[in-house]
């Protein structure tokens, strides 16, 4: 290429900038949705957000995007410009492979998903789902042979959530995680020693909650000037745009943890985005990595930390006095128990971190079956309180608590469950890696400084945005391959001490 690359660069620039703010816009209407919007005005929500999604698609497919991103192609490139143009073109790609037209239907589908299935989960009613869930999953199929080029249609979808990942990667992380977690929870079970969770339960003032775990949340380094805290029936993330990355959470009436712990897990999600490269904000290169490289930031915080003793030494006594006539004679040792009592449970997000990978484990078998056919829409409450039974011991008593507790398939997200444990695991790697390099954190825990985690996670994840695929960014900060055995290390130390195996 003869002539300077400089002009293309910033042609490039403006035209990502565009669709940048297109998605900031169609965000925060969604955010919105979730949050405030009036019931009657979820229909025309729903349409604005169909045509912002066909506006973003048109700006994307642009001949002439394609054109400047076919010629810097051609430049010699390097460094952050290089990186660009590499994922620039992987979005682009994929925006192409979808024709216009499905685009449009599937957001309308899935939004229209969505509102059917909050009334079947609320009425505890799966008939009424199911042929929605039947046409969420023929619009599924659509998309995934779009993107697939003949291949596996799981995996298509799977990598639009973790990329470069598939489902025999996630088999053969989850094969032996599966079998050592069914034994630890079986262990506990036999020998562990009884934990008492009184101490959580009951009413706790929702104001002061709140003031509680905003006050963690920003000890972690969440920066509420560029952040709020709202209330949803379903906790979220969502990053609006630079400086305007926005959490939620819920508050459950009898139970410390039903707030606590969303909170400090959605502001682990919020940090990441509050710390992807601002020089890089409105492009490709300023966003995460992958939804499981998110997921690890909110693990770490939410359980890596928020539930470890060290951290508790210095936020309990703060905890005490903000509720000092319900927690002011629990010890700190039964409270820390308390917090992290490992009981197989209905519901995922309530889930403790031992049990949780096994609820992730039966959505991702079961979202594969229904997407090659060989399970029925209708055969699948059955099939799912079947697996309930067998890896956790526990049935359902009714749909609202087993096969429509989560949004994801009402959303037309197949292929995203496995980030979660996918996710996890990392959390644990990571957090082996960052005490390699700072050596023992715990004291600093025990201070409320976090600065020094925080640090090491904007250095060796944040700040890279989507610089490295998900494998690199995992080897260049732990050096190894993402494997379940640090977690697994993790669990065996932390629930052996605190049963007493
Ligand atoms: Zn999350």
């Amino acid at each position: 290429m003869t002539h300077d690359p400089t002009a293309s660069l910033t042609e490039l620039r403006d035209r990502l900038g565009v669709i940048a703010d297109l998605t900031q816009a169609s965000a925060l209407m969604t955010w919105d949705q979730r949050t405030y919007l009036p019931p009657k005005g979820n229909t025309g929500r729903s349409r604005a957000i169909a045509t912002i999604g066909r506006l973003r698609h048109d700006h994307m497919t642009d001949n002439g995007l394609a054109d400047v991103l076919a010629a810097l192609e051609a430049a010699d490139l390097e460094g952050d410009d290089a990186a660009l143009v590499r994922e620039t073109r992987r979005d682009v790609d994929l925006a192409t492979r979808l024709p216009r037209e499905l685009v449009g239907r599937a957001a309308e589908q899935f939004s229209v998903a969505q509102t059917r299935w909050a009334a079947a989960r609320a009425d505890d009613d799966f008939a009424s789902f199911a042929p929605v869930l039947r046409e969420n999953l023929v619009v599924v199929r659509e998309i995934a042979q779009a993107h697939a080029a003949g291949g596996d249609l799981y995996d298509a979808l799977h990598d639009l959530y973790e990329r470069d990942s598939t489902a025999a990667a996630v088999e053969a992380v989850f094969t032996p995680l599966r079998a050592e977690l069914v034994e630890l929870v079986g262990e506990i079970r036999e020998r562990g020693r009884a934990i008492d969770v009184a101490p959580l339960l009951g009413a706790f003032d929702e104001g002061r909650q709140e003031r509680f775990n905003v006050s963690v949340a920003r000890a972690f380094g969440y920066d509420m000037e560029a952040g709020r805290l709202d209330r949803t029936t379903h906790p979220f993330a969502s990053g609006i745009g630079r400086g305007d990355v926005r959490i939620t959470t819920r508050y459950k009436s009898d139970d410390l943890r039903g707030a606590l712990f969303p909170t400090l897990h959605e502001a682990g999600h919020g940090i990441y985005e509050q710390n992807l490269p601002a020089e890089h904000a409105g492009t490709p290169l300023g966003r995460y990595a992958s939804l499981g490289v998110h997921e690890s930031q909110s693990r770490l915080w939410e359980n890596v930390v928020g539930r470890s003793l060290p951290f508790w030494e210095w936020a309990y006594p703060r905890l005490q006095e903000t509720f000092p006539d319900r927690l002011g004679a629990v010890g700190l040792e039964a409270f820390h128990a308390a917090m992290n009592v490992v009981e197989p449970s209905l519901i995922r997000v309530e889930a403790d971190e031992v049990t949780y990978h096994l609820h992730v484990m039966i959505r991702f078998e079961l979202e594969r079956a229904l997407l090659d056919g060989s399970l029925e829409v209708d055969d699948l409450p059955g099939a799912w309180n079947e697996r309930y039974e067998a890896y956790l011991g526990i049935t359902p008593p009714d749909d609202r608590r087993g096969c429509l507790q989560d949004v994801h398939w009402a959303g037309g997200m197949i292929g995203y469950f496995p980030t979660y444990s996918l996710g996890t695991l990392l959390s644990a790697q990571l957090w082996e890696a960052l005490r390699r390099d700072q050596g023992d954190v715990d004291d600093a825990m025990r201070r409320g400084e976090f600065g020094g985690i925080l640090s090491w996670l904007i250095e060796h994840v944040h700040r890279h945005g989507r610089r490295y695929t998900p494998a690199e960014l995992t080897r260049r900060a732990t050096g190894a391959e993402l494997s379940a055995e640090p977690y697994l290390r993790y669990a065996r130390e932390k629930y052996g001490t605190l049963y007493g195996l």
